[in-house]
């Protein structure tokens, strides 16, 4: 299943960690190509980036665009057409947090996130749709978040961005509905990535419990399963959106959490 991804070309933002390198290695082991893109240590982009391509045979290239900056995102997608003769898909994946009361909130940190995880989306979309008009094909995939449909405290620039990425992703569909593009948003639960991974461990020790009861009692309470979301999951229904098969679903938000936004 999924052969047709097979010769593709993909550009997924914030690929150097967590679920963005993820979604790297799993759509090249499908034979696509990848422009990755993120920050971090430049040797362990590298290393990553070569161990990806040499593993699975595809053409795997970095751009280090920061997504705040229009500019650097413009550089990106001209880049990566240039480089692929073309953009089959595009996954807006990067994206922060921050966590603090609304009155308390550094007007910094509520500009960086509203740019890094919704404005950045308008501009790659923006870029990339001329390249996806002219093949007649585009996969357009968002990652939002249960925070996109849900909301919890001390997380208001994070649940207004995707809330507002779920909005885009609606407006997008529609607009390129008759053209073989489709945009949809994937909608995760937790997910066990680093990050997430060193929030267990300082909450042990904040609260003065086990790092089993930070994940059941903390972490997990909204998530019925009490299991995180794993990274098998999300590639599926990458995959599945990306293929052939996905063509009819489109305008549309994929909940991958566990049951949390079902209550
Ligand atoms: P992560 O911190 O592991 O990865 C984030 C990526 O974004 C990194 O590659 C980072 O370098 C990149 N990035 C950050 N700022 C950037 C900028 N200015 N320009 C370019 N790249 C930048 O986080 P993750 O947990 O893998 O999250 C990935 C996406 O999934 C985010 O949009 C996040 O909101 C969403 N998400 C995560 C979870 C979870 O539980 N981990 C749940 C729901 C949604």
């Amino acid at each position: 299943m999924f052969d047709d991804l097979k010769g593709r070309s993909a550009i997924i933002t914030g690929s150097t960690s967590g679920i963005g390198l993820q979604f790297a290695e799993g759509l090249a082991s499908l034979g696509v190509n990848i422009m990755m893109n993120g920050f971090g240590d430049a040797e362990e982009i590298e290393t990553n980036r070569a161990g990806i391509s040499e593993s699975h045979g595809v053409d795997i290239y970095y751009n280090g665009a920061d997504m705040t900056k229009p500019d650097e995102i413009r550089h990106l997608i001209d880049d990566a057409a240039s480089k692929f003769g073309g953009i089959d898909i595009l996954i807006n994946n990067a994206g922060i947090q921050k966590v603090a009361p609304i009155d308390e909130f550094e007007d910094a940190k509520w500009d960086a996130i509203i740019a890094i995880n919704l404005s950045s989306a308008y501009h790659t979309i923006k870029h990339t749709l001329p390249h996806m008009k002219e093949k007649g094909f585009g996969r357009i995939i968002n990652l939002a978040s249960a925070h996109g449909l849900v909301a919890s405290p001390f997380k208001s620039a994070y649940v207004a961005a995707k809330h507002g990425i779920v909005g885009l992703t609606k407006v997008v569909a529609l607009e390129v509905a008759e053209q073989g593009i489709t945009c949809n948003a994937v909608c995760p639960g937790y997910v066990k990535t680093p990050l997430v991974d060193a929030q267990i461990a300082d909450t042990a020790k904040a609260r003065g419990i086990t790092e089993e009861e930070v994940k059941s009692d903390v972490l997990l309470k909204a998530q019925p399963t009490k299991e995180f979301v794993t990274y098998e999951n999300l590639n599926g229904i990458i995959a599945y959106l990306c293929s052939n098969a996905g063509s009819g679903a489109t305008g549309t938000s994929f909940s991958i959490d566990g049951g949390w936004t079902a209550q």
